[in-house]
């Protein structure tokens, strides 16, 4: 089956006993055993296994051409745990642009565990070979990245990873592309880790992450942090994010179509300094993001000319662009980087340009959305 019906079919059976059609929300936390000891169908307590959960996990696993999804309370909880496969002493090769939270996790928390992180251009397969030490034991990157969008080839990098000695764990943060754009576990990642806060989810309104992979030995281990750990997420976000993900190519390409024509006017506008799109000819990955995405998403980045303020006034003049952290929802977001979503990274090697405007472009009428961010350039 295709992408499409896998989306709305996945990991989903009409309900045996009544003929639900909807996966139910499992509102429990454990389960009746018929014996003691004799659980139903390995379900005991619902940190462990839920089956609206479940639902979820072999949906995502089917959509990722993985074997194995494991869902989380958030894209941080997902991150987390899978960084607790390490042990102290490990070091980890991280992209030098990844997403804010994810580097105050790496730099603020991890490091007092003793792992120890080095952030490089993931961008340039060299420098991937260069930072890569004899203590290496995961390389995490994210393509596109946020919030500068720029792309990464996952084929090139999974070359140099996997013929290092310690052969470290590939992780991508498919978060911006989705599973619709971009499958990194068929380009040589062992690991795809997900926000499905944003694109999956798709309406602004759950929390959650999820860890996919291929391998049986692999899926064991997370499979036994999710429970030991247990950052797990409740039957009604399970739902949720199930639910989004039923109109996830159509929410996909409409993002990206109406992107494209926000692009076009950016390209053309006297205020705008430079502008970020990887399905654009201008950006240096274009090549690379053509070969490894199905579109270029719904996220676009800019650089205004009179920096800083001009950034705050156009984020402060739209209407239908709702000034506010997040991404990935129907609805249109704009939001200044710099100061909101990647304030953590201030004064770090991850430091992004005040001038920089952030747009998750929604699903509203395209001409709307380019006449709001032509009179919110205006104002600037
Ligand atoms: C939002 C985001 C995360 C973190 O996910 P949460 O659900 O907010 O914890 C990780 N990576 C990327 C690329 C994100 O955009």
């Amino acid at each position: 089956m295709k992408f499409e019906t896998l989306a709305i079919h996945a990991g989903q059976e009409p309900d045996p006993d009544n003929g639900a059609v909807m996966t139910p929300v499992y509102l429990t936390s454990t389960y009746r055993q018929d014996g003691v000891a004799r659980p139903r169908q390995g379900y005991e307590y619902a940190r462990t296994q839920n089956p609206t959960r479940n639902a979820l996990q072999d949906c995502l696993a089917v959509l990722e051409s993985g074997s194995h999804g494991f869902a989380f309370a958030s894209g941080l909880a997902a991150t987390d745990t899978v960084l607790r496969l390490l042990r102290a002493g490990d070091h980890v090769l991280a992209g030098n642009d990844v997403y804010g939270g994810t580097f105050r996790l790496f730099d603020k928390v991890l490091r007092r565990f003793n792992l120890d992180f080095t952030f490089a251009d993931t961008t340039d397969p060299e420098s991937v070979a260069e930072a890569l030490t004899p203590s290496t034991r995961l390389v995490w990157l994210e393509t596109p990245t946020n919030p500068l969008l720029r792309i990464t080839d996952i084929h090139a990098v999974a070359e140099i990873v996997h013929a290092h000695q310690n052969n470290p764990l590939l992780v991508v943060d498919n978060t911006f592309a989705t599973p619709y754009l971009q499958h990194p576990l068929e380009r040589g990642a062992d690991i795809v880790v997900h926000s499905t806060t944003k694109y999956l989810g798709g309406h602004s309104d759950v929390v959650g992450g999820a860890v996919i992979v291929r391998d049986d030995e692999l899926a064991g281990r997370l499979a036994f942090l999710q429970n030991a750990v247990g950052a797990v997420p409740g039957p009604m976000d399970c739902f949720l994010v199930l639910r989004g993900i039923k109109t996830l190519p159509v929410r996909m390409d409409r993002h990206a179509e109406n992107a494209m024509t926000i692009v076009e006017l950016l390209e053309e506008h006297p205020r705008v300094k430079t502008f970020m799109y990887p399905f654009h000819s201008s950006h240096p990955g274009h090549k690379i993001a053509q070969g490894q995405m199905k579109n270029g998403g719904g996220m676009i980045s800019f650089i205004m000319k009179g920096g800083g303020a001009a950034a705050v006034r156009v984020a402060e003049s739209t209407k239908i662009f709702t000034l506010a952290e997040s991404l990935g929802g129907v609805e249109s977001l704009i939001e200044v980087p710099a100061a909101m979503t990647h304030l953590s990274v201030a004064g770090s090697q991850l430091d992004v340009d005040p001038g920089l405007v952030r747009l998750s472009v929604g699903i509203e009428n395209k001409d709307d959305l380019v006449e709001d961010i032509r009179q919110a350039l205006e104002q600037a």
